[in-house]
């Protein structure tokens, strides 16, 4: 009986001190060091949080966007102002990179910009015991803040000599400068001399990461009909008029392209009649028509979802098929455009999930099983997620992303930068 107790009780010693057994000395000392820059770090997500930078705020992004650049300079890096073009109306990004030889070449990835613009009402950062309300907070000042006391720690331990790492912040990730080869051109080139991208976006909580993006993209149809009084529609010289068109067209998008898991499309807008006018711009627009009149026109501006190049591809070759089909007395057209490419669940990806699960248990968090792509949208990782092995979600944790009731989680900061560290410092020896 005695015994039994005796190796109830070590087991129980063994169970509470594996965590730290499984961490080096080195580990142990960056948590330690992360640990005492708690109440920093959230003093200085306060201040960040507390400069508006709605996308359309250029001087606030660059505001926000010069105090991390300042912080990173403090800590070894040398940053950098990338400008945009004036007509594009962003405010550009923030780039900090340090150079060496050692260990995998790391692309940070997180954003200066929120979709809080000033004119809302949602501004300034409150703290509630453990939660703190914030324009941004969770989306992704906290990401970025995350990146900053990682990489502090690390600095200050003196454990980031030799490494190579890019910091890239953008400045309009939420709504995006176009055209998006100039936009997104540096942070693609930052990605091409990667070998592992990590995105600081919020945190799906301990257990989850990204490694799979949709990308998007956008389609439009334009249908012809012949304009005539409707006692004729079915007859050989009119024909079926362009709105009949348009349903064939969007009821078999919907029986045959349909189905594929990861792939949705969906039309959002749609006009008919006999003079149309859409504003692109506004995405709104006007219609004229009649009921005794066959339709002579019909736009639908639709969106398309996929999870791989191929994926896309192959709708929208059905797509196309299914447009050419004309009914009698019709013309259709589908145009594409392409937005956000898709970030493919590749097996380097699944690679850098599990160091990250492994982390993650030496941790004491648990295994980290990879996000529902379904249940994200797409982000800047997707643009270098062609080029690099990549993993999303390591930013704080939150709740009402984009809604005045933003929170970011103050009791789980300091555990996600610790986890980030490791993973980092894993990464770069
Ligand atoms: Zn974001």
């Amino acid at each position: 009986m005695k015994n039994k107790y005796f190796f109830f009780l070590l087991f129980s010693f063994l169970c509470i001190h594996t965590y730290s057994q499984k961490l080096s000395k080195t580990e142990r000392k960056i948590i330690k060091k992360i640990e005492a820059y708690h109440e920093e770090s959230v003093d200085f997500l306060e201040r960040v949080v507390n400069i508006n930078s709605g996308s359309l705020n250029l001087e606030g992004v660059r505001e926000v966007g010069d105090v991390f650049g300042q912080a990173f300079e403090e800590i070894g890096f040398n940053s950098r102002w990338i400008e945009m073009p004036e007509e594009m109306n962003r405010a550009g990004h923030l780039f900090a990179s340090i150079k060496g030889k050692k260990g995998k070449k790391l692309l940070l990835i997180g954003h200066l910009d929120t979709v809080f613009e000033e004119n809302s009402s949602f501004q300034t950062f409150e703290r509630q015991d453990s939660i703190a309300y914030g324009p941004g907070a969770n989306d992704m000042k906290g990401g970025n803040v995350v990146i900053l006391y990682a990489l502090k720690a690390l600095q200050e331990l003196n454990l980031l000599k030799e490494a190579s790492i890019t910091i890239a912040l953008t400045g309009d990730e939420e709504s995006t400068g176009k055209p998006l080869s100039k936009s997104r051109k540096d942070l693609i080139k930052a990605g091409k001399e990667a070998d592992i991208a990590l995105g600081f976006e919020n945190a799906s909580g301990f257990n989850n990461a990204t490694i799979a993006r949709r990308g998007s993209s956008g389609w439009k149809i334009e249908a012809e009909g012949v304009r005539a009084h409707s006692s004729g529609v079915f007859n050989e010289k009119v024909g079926a008029g362009a709105i009949f068109e348009m349903s064939r067209i969007l009821n078999s998008f919907y029986e045959e392209v349909r189905g594929e898991t990861y792939l949705t499309f969906n039309p959002g807008t749609l006009l008919g009649g006999t003079f149309i006018d859409f504003n692109k711009q506004t995405s709104s627009g006007e219609v004229f028509g009649k009921s005794n009149v066959v339709a002579q026109k019909a736009i639908v501006n639709g969106g398309l979802r996929f999870i791989s190049e191929e994926q896309k591809e192959n709708a929208r070759n059905k797509m196309r098929e299914i447009v050419a089909q004309n009914l009698p007395e019709t013309k259709a057209t589908i145009t594409f455009t392409d937005s956000y490419p898709a970030m493919e669940p590749s097996d380097g990806n699944l690679a850098l999930l599990s160091l990250l699960d492994q982390v993650s248990k030496d941790l004491g968090h648990g295994g980290v099983d990879p996000y529902d792509p379904l249940k994200r949208g797409a982000a800047d990782i997707s643009f270098v997620a062609n080029y690099t092995d990549g993993m999303d979600g390591l930013g704080t944790m939150g709740k009402g992303a984009h809604t005045p009731q933003e929170t970011v989680n103050l009791n789980t900061m300091n555990a996600l930068i610790q986890r980030s560290a490791i993973l980092i410092y894993r990464l770069i020896r």
